[in-house]
């Protein structure tokens, strides 16, 4: 796994943070560096959500955050250089699946509303809802948020990682009714066209955000996840 920085400052970087309200992967809120590895505090300790390694330190449990398994985790450790969570953050989740990064961000921010459109992912994500209570469950399809509306209210940050052909329309179109100030989108290159280049559905898809949306990162996911991106967004 990749590693940032030196063993040594991180340890020192731990101590501090542990001990502060702030997360330690230098300037995230609530993510924080643990041996080399990224880590959410758990906010169910005792709690695991998909057999993730678990370290504790000063009376805290951390759960270490695995890139090979979450997108997002994959991104913080490649370097994203601005990250929208914070503990005050309402997040709309869409393509939550059975809760592995979901439950991340539970752990950092105030409430995760986690949108799943299958049933067999929402049985095992309901468990994990039980646990973690800012993670509200809501089997609905994320193409049709007007279903799913009257549950939620106006929200921080959409994140979206839904593996879908017309990924782009369907965050501008929650965007366009929970009116976040951040987005974060996963694409994956294969799920719009097996013809075209990676790179090209990459270009294509992005320039559709652009009126909706300042691009602030496009981060490849490599070697975490192949043909993948994840787009750092803001509402303009
Ligand atoms: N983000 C998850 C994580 O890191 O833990 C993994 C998400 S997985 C790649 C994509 C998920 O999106 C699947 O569970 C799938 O059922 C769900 N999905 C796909 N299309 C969807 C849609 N239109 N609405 C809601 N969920 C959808």
């Amino acid at each position: 796994m990749e590693k940032f920085r030196k063993e040594k400052k991180f340890n020192k970087r731990d101590r501090d943070h542990d001990k502060g309200e702030r997360g330690s992967f230098g300037k995230f809120e609530g993510v924080y560096n643990i041996g080399g590895r990224i880590a959410t505090k758990n906010s169910t300790p005792g709690f695991r959500v998909y057999d993730e390694k678990v370290v504790n330190r000063d009376n805290s449990e951390f759960r270490i955050w695995d890139p090979f398994r979450s997108k997002l985790g994959a991104a913080i450790v490649k370097g994203l250089k601005s990250f929208p969570i914070s503990h005050k953050s309402r997040v709309l989740y869409l393509g939550a699946s059975s809760g592995t990064t979901s439950s991340h961000v539970a752990d950092i921010a105030e409430s995760v509303y986690c949108v799943e459109f299958s049933k067999r992912m929402m049985r095992e994500l309901l468990p994990v809802t039980l646990r973690k209570r800012n993670m509200i469950p809501i089997l609905g399809g994320a193409k049709h948020p007007e279903e799913y509306v009257h549950n939620i209210g106006n929200v921080d940050v959409i994140f979206q990682d839904v593996a879908q052909k017309n990924q782009a329309e369907i965050l501008i179109k929650n965007a366009e009714i929970f009116s976040p100030r951040y987005a974060i989108l996963s694409i994956k290159s294969r799920s719009i066209s097996a013809e075209k280049t990676p790179k090209q559905v990459f270009r294509e898809e992005i320039d559709k955000l652009r009126e909706k949306f300042e691009v602030l990162e496009i981060i490849d996911l490599q070697p975490y996840e192949k043909d993948h991106v994840l787009v750092n967004l803001k509402v303009k």
